[in-house]
């Protein structure tokens, strides 16, 4: 497993928008009304959880 660099900065982003009603989510991806890459498949399909490698698995149609 790699071990993180405590050196490394990553530019911040800051996210617009709120959180969703957890007992009115969106439809498809849940994150799509605040996510700066959605395209508009994400507002209809959950992208569901894939697998990247082993131990790390992703819920996003762009990864
Ligand atoms: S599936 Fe990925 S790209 Fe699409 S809205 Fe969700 S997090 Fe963003």
């Amino acid at each position: 497993m790699p071990v993180p660099n405590p050196r490394l900065r990553r530019e911040r982003i800051i996210l617009q928008g709120e959180t969703p009603n957890p007992i009115n989510l969106p439809p498809g991806c849940r994150f799509h009304p605040r996510c700066p890459i959605a395209q508009p498949h994400c507002q209809q399909t959950d992208p569901g959880w894939r697998k990247i490698e082993p131990l790390h698995f992703a819920a996003c149609h762009e990864v």
